[in-house]
């Protein structure tokens, strides 16, 4: 290994570790098992050389959320056996394609996308995990993304009734600027509406390097965690 690398890997175990221990901590607050809740370390705007380290750390779950970078570093890291994950916008044309490399799609959204990833795990010859991506944005927000609380049973029914995918729960992003305690309160209010009629949906995915205390606070099964393990995301490509 050479200086670079060697040092590369001392600053993401750092990283990693702190993490964890943040994880842990919160959990203790709460009286919670640590076991319950997976880090999803994301990779994006990251070489595939990180996915590899991660992978030798012990990581078992990596997230994506660019199509493209997200299917040429899967095949890359073909042979790690780790669990990807992609928590990006879908566009209705690339739905297909995600689902044959993605082992859980986070962001499904629109019942558009529904046929469209059900083709993709077909074809891949193997289900595919589903959450059901939740806006906490007030209903008139640009860029919003994410379905609206009043939709999701409607979207989780159809994820349902789709024969290679696997209804798994709600994932959210906490709005910016809005406090993320209230925020996850609201994630966690659609989760029990959607665990009494789909009561093997428990995932909730929730809490990013800022605020996964908050999701650990509300109840989050899954942490998506970038910067705070693998620093400031390189310049924009
Ligand atoms: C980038 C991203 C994350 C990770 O963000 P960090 O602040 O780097 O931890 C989590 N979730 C989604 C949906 C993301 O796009």
């Amino acid at each position: 290994m050479n200086a670079s690398a060697a040092e590369r890997r001392q600053q993401v175990a750092a990283g990693l570790a702190e993490v964890q221990q943040r994880i842990a901590g919160a959990c203790r607050d709460v009286g919670r098992d640590p076991g319950e809740v997976t880090l999803v370390v994301v990779t994006k705007f990251f070489p595939a050389s990180d996915v590899r380290l991660l992978a030798d750390l012990g990581v078992t779950d990596v997230g994506e959320n660019r199509h493209q970078e997200a299917e040429a570093k899967a095949a890359d890291c073909a042979d790690l056996g780790l669990r990807w994950h992609y928590i990006g916008g879908l566009q209705s044309n690339k739905a297909a394609a995600v689902a044959r490399y993605a082992d859980v799609v986070e962001s499904v959204d629109r019942a558009k996308l529904v046929g469209r990833l059900d083709q993709g795990a077909h074809d891949r010859g193997r289900p595919v995990d589903c959450l059901v991506q939740v806006s906490l944005d007030p209903p008139d927000t640009e860029g919003r993304a994410g379905a609206d609380p009043a939709d999701v049973p409607a979207l989780a029914a159809a994820v349902e009734a789709a024969g290679m995918l696997t209804l798994r729960g709600v994932m959210a992003v906490a709005p910016l600027g809005a406090d993320p305690a209230d925020a996850f309160s609201r994630l966690a209010a659609v989760h029990r509406d959607l665990m009494a009629d789909h009561p093997s949906a428990t995932w909730v995915s929730a809490g990013m390097s800022g605020d996964l205390e908050h999701g650990i606070r509300a109840g989050a099964t899954h942490v998506r965690v970038g910067s705070a393990i693998l620093g400031p995301r390189p310049r924009i490509k």
